[in-house]
């Protein structure tokens, strides 16, 4: 059985103060025993005042971002220790703002995820195509190439690790959401080459998030497809009425 997950991608938005009034919010529109798992990125400043605010719930923190490295002279970089040492053992990897702001490639992300793996931690990998690849038919093509580069040289047993995030650069905070046929599309997709380069049980148990401009008015519609299993959503989960009316939405 798969799982079901929303996760909120809170970007580099909230000081300490916003964060702790969006963490208030959130615990006061949580349900007991949600529908999903229910995971929330803060930024790393906000990551450890958020692991001790949600203590008792079911809620898992996630990170951002993390570097490839165990440690040493990386100035402004945080490492997996680091992360684990204040609760977090979930890390984002490969979003698009990511790979286009900060020049990660897959060859990085590769070594990323295998730091990740290897100090037994939960990656949501994100990838998805950019309008023009859309536009142009490559879009399936684009999205084995990133999976390839990122992820196809992991053993199977490394996949429990990891959970997919298909996000098409062109929905990302533009308002734009892909259909749920075309989520559908991708997502079963994505599932052929696990089973092809992976295994058939890695293909069926891995969770497919969807992530582009999710909202309440159209999560339900997107969830209720056979190959996505849940959401990452970014804007929507700066506001806790949404973000909760989301996560309810299975
Ligand atoms: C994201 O950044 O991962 C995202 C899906 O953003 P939004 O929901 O705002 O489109």
């Amino acid at each position: 059985m798969r799982e079901n997950i929303v996760a909120g991608n809170w970007k580099m938005n909230n000081d300490l103060a916003e964060t702790q009034e969006l963490l208030g919010q959130l615990k006061l529109q949580m349900v007991k025993e949600p529908e999903a798992t229910v995971m929330v990125a803060p930024s790393f400043t906000n990551l450890y005042p958020t692991f001790q605010a949600l203590k008792g719930t079911p809620v898992i923190v996630a990170a951002q971002n993390m570097h490839e490295s165990k440690n040493g002279a990386y100035t402004g970089e945080v490492s997996a220790d680091m992360l684990k040492s204040v609760g977090v053992s979930t890390v984002i990897l490969g979003h698009s703002e990511r790979r286009a702001y900060f020049n990660e490639t897959g060859e990085l992300l590769s070594k990323k995820v295998k730091t990740a793996i290897e100090n037994d931690m939960k990656v949501i990998f994100c990838f998805g195509e950019e309008l023009e690849d859309r536009k142009n038919d490559r879009h399936f093509d684009l999205v084995e190439k990133q999976l390839k580069e990122g992820l196809f040289d992991l053993p199977q047993s490394s996949w429990k690790n990891i959970i997919l995030a298909y996000e098409p650069v062109w929905a990302i905070g533009t308002g734009e959401t892909a259909s749920p046929e075309q989520a559908q599309e991708m997502h079963k997709h994505i599932r052929t080459l696990l089973h092809k380069n992976v295994g058939k049980e890695v293909a069926e148990n891995t969770s497919i998030l969807y992530g582009g401009s999710v909202k309440p008015a159209n999560a339900k519609e997107i969830f209720a497809k056979e190959d996505v299993d849940g959401g990452l959503i970014g804007g929507a989960s700066l506001n806790a009425v949404d973000f909760i009316a989301i996560v309810n939405s299975f």
